[in-house]
């Protein structure tokens, strides 16, 4: 983010006496109508339409309020210049932040008003209106903090419904197996991918490429700027330029080509199983064509695969599957009695890992 400074205009105050309102923070340090002095606590900026600038602002340090006598005094005064006390330790007048504005500050001073008759009515109006801004912002507050909570809920809800797990009794109702034995042929392949991701296979060829959309990037595309003001707390604010870099995607191409080869590819699988413990786990009958040849349509074994499950029945008939070790598989008794942990919420999955013997 970078920074620019701009124009000096005026703040503007509203006296507390006479309730003259947008007097000029810098050329007003007295009300015009009735003579209080300035309270920098009654400052505010103005509308965009009453800005009025300051031409060669020259900045000294933020107004400071004499302990001794209240009298509001240039940054850069040493003494006072109505009682003569010492400012060392005086109070720095309070800067008024662009998105707080007049009515947070005007809240404040109710609070401590004074006790003329004119200033009470002034501050009731105003209270009015403070009450109406306040409650709007305390009802947005109320949301967010409701919406929050609930997504805090649903987060919480989630993790309980995943991980919260009972113990059940099962008992084993069943047996199942089933073999696998994959095979492959080797082929001629036509296959389409980037010109760099070269497929694997014998003799492969890149052939024809066309450009293509791969990915996007992010390029500078221009600056997003806001202006925001900043009280300089001597009468006066700056407004500032915060800019930022904006990005647009932009397509990155690339060649998509055509590649052909020779590989071997999965055809088909020999398969075995049954639903009971007979006939006994078995591999099926596998014959190669042109086994052991590097040669179209020539076969060759790519893998066994082997499951051994048993069923068990939990509460209402729940069947739960778990897979065991083959030789364990098939010495676990029909009917026998097990332990297992279960998801309370989804009942359906259980955790085969936790299974026990009773
Ligand atoms: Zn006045
Ligand atoms: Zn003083």
């Amino acid at each position: 983010m970078s920074q620019q400074s701009g124009k000096t205009y005026e703040m503007q105050w509203d006296c507390q006496f006479c309730g003259t309102k947008k007097l000029l923070g810098k050329t007003h340090r007295f009300c015009p109508n009735c003579g209080a002095p300035q309270n920098p606590d009654s400052r505010y900026f103005p509308s965009e339409e009453e800005k009025v600038a300051v031409q060669d602002h020259v900045f000294v340090g933020a107004d400071k309020t004499c302990k001794a006598c209240g009298e509001l005094n240039a940054g850069n005064a040493e003494f006072c210049q109505q009682c003569g006390a010492p400012l060392t330790d005086a109070a720095q007048a309070k800067i008024v932040t662009d998105d707080q504005k007049i009515d947070a500050q005007a809240g404040e001073q109710f609070s401590s008003s004074g006790s003329r008759d004119v200033v009470k009515e002034q501050f009731d109006a105003e209270m009015e209106r403070v009450g109406v801004t306040k409650r709007k912002n305390q009802g947005a507050n109320w949301q967010v903090f409701a919406i929050i909570g609930v997504i805090a809920l649903v987060i919480v809800g989630i993790a309980v419904a995943l991980l919260w797990k009972q113990e059940v009794t099962v008992l084993v109702t069943g047996h199942e197996w089933s073999r696998e034995i994959r095979i492959e042929e080797y082929r001629n392949f036509t296959e389409q991918n980037w010109h760099d991701n070269r497929p694997f296979g014998d003799d492969v060829i890149r052939g024809v490429c066309v450009e293509k959309q791969r990915s996007t990037r992010q390029v500078p595309d221009g600056q997003e700027c806001r202006t925001r003001r900043v009280d300089n707390g001597d009468g006066t604010y700056r407004e500032v330029e915060d800019c930022q870099t904006k990005y647009r995607d932009e397509p990155v191409y690339d060649d998509w080509c055509t590649w052909t080869g020779r590989r071997w590819e999965y055809e088909r699988s020999v398969s075995t199983g049954a639903q009971a413990l007979t006939p006994a786990p078995y591999w099926g009958e596998v014959s190669l064509r042109c086994a052991g040849q590097r040669s179209i349509s020539c076969e060759q074994e790519a893998g066994r695969n082997e499951s051994y499950i048993v069923i068990f029945k939990g509460d209402e008939n729940r069947q739960y599957k778990c897979p065991f070790p083959q030789a364990e598989w098939q010495t676990v008794p029909i009917e026998s009695s097990w332990t297992v942990q279960v998801r309370v919420v989804d009942a359906n999955a259980a955790d085969c890992d936790s299974l026990k013997r009773k």
